[in-house]
């Protein structure tokens, strides 16, 4: 069996929390964020079909390095079969891991969980829990024949519950983009939407333009500035207790 992957980051302190992990790009995407700094993943483009146990040998020379896992994307749940199947390869290998999704697919990160497969699930939320603002942010507004925002909102909203309920690790998370999510009272209202989910924590990671976007028009926006999203963290902390920023002046910082 294979996978489409963009590649293997061998080792990584910083994409899976508490771990020094590898980390697999896996391609395919159902959305289109137009602030994707991964559009090589989602186009396809320089992707390389590689047979699973072959990307398990190359993660398995890590093992002595690493403690985990991280498979993100793209959307790694698109490729069901080969992360299945990875994934039990990995586990015999005693790795922990974590996976990066963008909620689009909540039966498929269900069995998941349900298989003991996952460690840890980070989900991106891309807009307030409102379907005009929620197809906008992931790029699909005005595309033929897609789900409407609607139904992205209730595949996330229902991902999220899976994630609240499975008892494993999480990190549900936002990047703030200017224009798209960016207000302070959209990012309050993803806030309250987690708090009524049960979820205590959330992360709210900085834009960053320097690599390139999947529209080049946002390669002229700016990062939102560190001080920025710690005052938002501060707010946000008002509504549910355990607030992270994510940026590139200060790495990772405890709201307080
Ligand atoms: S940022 Fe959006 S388009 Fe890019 S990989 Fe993530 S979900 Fe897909």
């Amino acid at each position: 069996m294979k996978l489409l992957l963009g590649g293997i980051t061998e080792i990584s302190t910083i994409d899976y929390p508490g771990h020094t992990a590898s980390v697999v790009y896996m391609c395919g995407c159902p959305y289109r964020c137009p602030f994707c700094q991964n559009s090589t993943l989602v186009d396809k483009k320089d992707c390389r079909e590689i047979e699973v146990t072959e990307a398990v040998s190359r993660l398995r020379v890590n093992i002595p390095l690493i403690t985990g896992v991280c498979i993100t994307g793209g959307e790694p749940t698109v490729q069901m079969d080969g992360l299945i199947k990875m994934c039990k390869l990995l586990k015999k290998e005693g790795v922990k891991i974590k996976l990066d999704t963008n909620g689009y697919y909540p039966k498929r990160v269900n069995e998941l969980i349900d298989m003991g497969l996952l460690d840890f699930v980070a989900v991106d939320i891309k807009a307030p829990f409102t379907p005009e603002k929620y197809v906008r942010a992931v790029g699909l507004e005005g595309v033929d024949g897609v789900r409407d925002g609607k139904e992205l909102i209730k595949r996330v909203a229902a991902t999220l519950e899976i994630i609240a309920s499975s008892g494993i690790d999480f990190e549900p998370r936002t990047t703030v983009v200017p224009g798209l999510v960016y207000k302070k009272d959209d990012i309050l209202a993803i806030a309250n939407f987690l708090r009524d989910k049960g979820f205590d924590y959330y992360v709210l990671q900085q834009f960053r333009p320097e690599n390139g976007c999947l529209e080049r028009e946002y390669e002229n926006y700016a990062a939102p500035p560190r001080d920025y999203l710690f005052d938002v963290g501060r707010e946000v902390r008002e509504i549910v207790p355990d607030v992270l920023i994510r940026t590139k002046e200060n790495g990772e910082e405890n709201v307080s």
